[in-house]
């Protein structure tokens, strides 16, 4: 099955990850993928693991307006059009927030919501053409609180609402807005949990089917929402977290 025959579909974060599965999971159903991150080399190494297509790398950081700006430019001059574009960038904090530094808090603010900011604003006229649609990569921190990362909660609560928000304002006009939350996922984002087997216990413990996610996981579902198999979803935040919201928090007896 090809559903992104002919679409351009621009994945942020795109060299590792979550970012990088799903540039995989749409070059083998037809997809051109524009992969985006601010490392050549990781950009490379997702490319050369793609179903052969006409496909893109571009270094930009998506903090940076002026680089969001010459990346939509370039991908637009190259394909004339954009029909997905999905803001996987993102990066993590840890910690309470009286003890974050501005740069902390800032960093991730700058990562995580100006960059979605800033892509949406400068895709959105080529998917308004396109009557395309956006996938946000939020978080079930979007969803709820966490213990020791109120920072990184802040900013995935943005997202969950601002993805509800921008879908009831672009839906008369045929696009869709998204948002997928993952749960616990081996990424590098991660990587450090992984190796701590105690850490790995607690969340096996609160994860009712039993294991951490894997970036084909949220792939998969980031192909759906972002096909016309979703054509009548827009505003959802879907967790993908192997049953770890159905909790309503009360202690694993
Ligand atoms: P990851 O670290 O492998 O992927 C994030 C990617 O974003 C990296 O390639 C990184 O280089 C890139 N990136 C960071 N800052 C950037 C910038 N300024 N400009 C361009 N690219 C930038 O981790 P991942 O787990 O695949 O993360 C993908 C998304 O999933 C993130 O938004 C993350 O917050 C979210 N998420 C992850 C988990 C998890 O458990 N791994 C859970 C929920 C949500």
């Amino acid at each position: 099955m090809e559903r992104f025959n002919n679409k351009v579909v621009v994945i942020t974060g795109a060299g590792s990850g979550m970012g990088a599965s799903s540039a995989q999971r749409f070059a083998q159903e037809g997809a051109k993928v524009v992969l985006v991150g601010r490392t050549q080399a990781k950009l490379d190494a997702t490319l050369a693991r793609l179903a052969p297509g006409d496909h893109l790398a571009v270094q930009a950081d998506v903090a940076q307006r002026e680089a969001v700006h010459q990346l939509a430019e370039k991908v637009l001059q190259h394909y004339g059009q954009v029909d997905v574009l999905v803001n996987n960038a993102g990066i993590h904090a840890q910690g309470k927030a009286h003890e974050a530094s501005d740069e902390t808090w800032k960093k991730v603010m700058s990562v995580d919501l100006d960059g979605v900011f800033y892509c949406i604003r400068a895709f959105m006229p080529a998917l308004l053409k396109s009557r395309g649609n956006i996938i946000n990569i939020s978080s079930v921190s979007g969803l709820g609180g966490d213990w020791g990362m109120s920072i990184y909660n802040a900013a995935k609560g943005a997202i969950t609402n601002f993805t509800r928000s921008l879908a009831m304002d672009y839906g008369a006009d045929g696009v869709r807005v998204n948002a997928i939350c993952p749960g616990f996922t081996f990424t590098d984002m991660t990587k450090d949990m992984k190796q701590n087997q105690a850490v790995l216990e607690k969340f096996y413990d609160r994860i009712p089917l039993g294991r951490a996610g894997e970036p084909e996981d949220v792939a998969a579902a980031i192909a759906f929402l972002a096909s016309d198999d979703a054509r009548y979803i827009t505003g959802v935040n879907l967790p993908v977290d192997g049953g770890i919201t159905a909790a309503n928090g009360q202690p694993h007896l």
